[in-house]
């Protein structure tokens, strides 16, 4: 079967890719291992997605947005960065930033079903799920995906959207730097007798990173922490009560009461960077592109940009009668992607190192770096900029980092 685009991977990248192809007259195959009813409900993951201000926009645009239930969107008002005993920490708030609020949380398993919605109506869209990818071949006369029910979809341009494993950029031999910080995160969602008032916390504590993200009802959140998997083995083995225990003890009682509310759902931390993100009639995007740290809570952000930089390029060879496998063309997506994403992830690395590591030397600096940010604006301007940014790049303070921009 012959189309003008294969995406491999229908997870919220590649959903987000082909509804945002749509009406521009390619004809789409979207392949996915997962069977559709898993695409239709997706089982709850755990993930909560902070969204900034301009991946709103594009949800809005894409129409998944109001897709979303009420109760599936967290206000994320304020921010507060906390290191160790430190009781007071770094506020951000929303006005200093000009914005009623600094973002939003929404479930990932809630955005892929929005997607899925809209990306099922797509008549230009044929879905392949429930098969795994054999093999995957791209020459100068086009791509070709072999699938192992012995179907082999022909394309003009092959998209990989799946994962920060990516099997196919291994496949098409392109290289990632990757860094495995040697650390589990589980996510959870739990009650509290306190509420959360809008505030999402990150607690850099001794042996152990926490987070709280708020979500819609004001006496639940989503709970993230972060040990070495020793640890982290130790606290899955207990049953729910005693788990709850543990986890208000973890948050110094600040929370009052907690109880279990949700799956208990743990990652690897593993950060993962392509060495390039297209080849001949190819293409990266989302995690296969750019795999996140958590920390700074951009991955799907950057995902969204990527997806939305590719099919704007796409859509303007597409009205100028341009080939769209076009190396020039895919270049410029390379080049966009990477200025919008290499510094924040060098960036939020560095930060991830520094804010988990409990040697001595760390500690001092950090303590240091939130005092500081505590009387410098710029320091907090850089944070809440990449939250409430209206366009898709680059917070202003790392724009100058942009030389650094090469492949890892
Ligand atoms: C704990 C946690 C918290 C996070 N918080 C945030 C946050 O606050 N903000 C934010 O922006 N991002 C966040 N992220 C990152 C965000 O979840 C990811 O960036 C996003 O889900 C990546 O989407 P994707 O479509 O690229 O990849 P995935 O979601 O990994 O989807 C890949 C898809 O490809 C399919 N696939 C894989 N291999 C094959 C194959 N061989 N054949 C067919 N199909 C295949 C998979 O089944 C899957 O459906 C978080 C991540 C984690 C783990």
């Amino acid at each position: 079967m012959s189309f003008d685009i294969a995406i491999i991977g229908a997870g919220p990248a590649g959903l987000c890719f082909a509804r945002s192809l749509a009406g521009s007259g390619l004809r789409i195959a979207l392949v996915e291992q997962q069977d559709e009813a898993a695409l239709i409900a997706p089982p709850d993951d755990g993930r909560e997605i902070a969204i900034t201000h301009h991946s709103q926009r594009l949800l809005r645009e894409l129409g998944l947005w109001a897709r979303l239930r009420e109760e599936e969107i967290g206000t994320l008002r304020d921010a507060l960065v906390l290191d160790g005993d430190d009781r007071d920490g770094l506020m951000f708030r929303h006005d200093e930033a000009g914005k009623p609020q600094l973002g939003w949380l929404l479930s990932n398993h809630a955005i892929r079903r929005a997607a899925w919605e809209e990306v099922a109506r797509l008549p230009d869209v044929e879905r392949f799920t429930g098969v795994r990818v054999n093999a995957v071949r791209s020459t100068a006369a086009g791509a070709e995906v072999s699938l192992d029910d012995g179907e082999t979809v022909r394309a003009q341009l092959l998209v990989a959207a799946d994962s920060r494993f990516s099997e196919t950029r291994r496949a098409m031999g392109i290289g990632a730097g990757m860094h495995d910080f040697g650390k589990t995160m589980l996510v959870l969602r739990m009650r509290h007798d306190v509420p959360h008032a809008q505030v999402a916390w990150e607690w850099f504590g001794h042996g152990q990173t926490l987070a709280l993200l708020p979500l819609h009802d004001p006496h639940t959140s989503s709970v993230v922490l972060t040990l070495a998997p020793p640890a982290m083995r130790e606290l899955l083995v207990l049953d729910d009560a005693a788990l709850a225990v543990a986890m208000a003890a973890r948050f110094g009682q600040r929370l009052g009461a907690m109880q279990v509310a949700g799956p208990r759902c743990a990652y690897p931390l593993v950060g993962v960077y392509a060495k390039r993100f297209v080849a001949e009639r190819f293409a990266l995007i989302g995690d296969a592109a750019v795999g996140m740290h958590p920390v700074t809570a951009h991955g799907f952000n950057f995902g969204l940009l990527g997806q939305a930089t590719l099919a704007r390029e796409l859509r303007a060879a597409v009205e100028a009668g341009q080939p769209i496998w076009n190396p020039a063309l895919l270049q410029r997506y390379e080049h966009q992607h990477r200025l919008a994403t290499r510094p924040l992830y060098l960036a939020t690395q560095l930060l991830a190192g520094l804010y988990t590591d409990d040697r001595r030397p760390a500690r001092v600096v950090r303590k240091l770096a939130l005092g500081a940010g505590a009387r410098l604006r710029p320091f907090k301007r850089l944070v809440m900029s990449g939250l409430t940014a209206e366009h898709g790049g680059v917070p202003a303070p790392l724009r100058r980092l942009r030389r650094t921009a090469r492949p890892v």
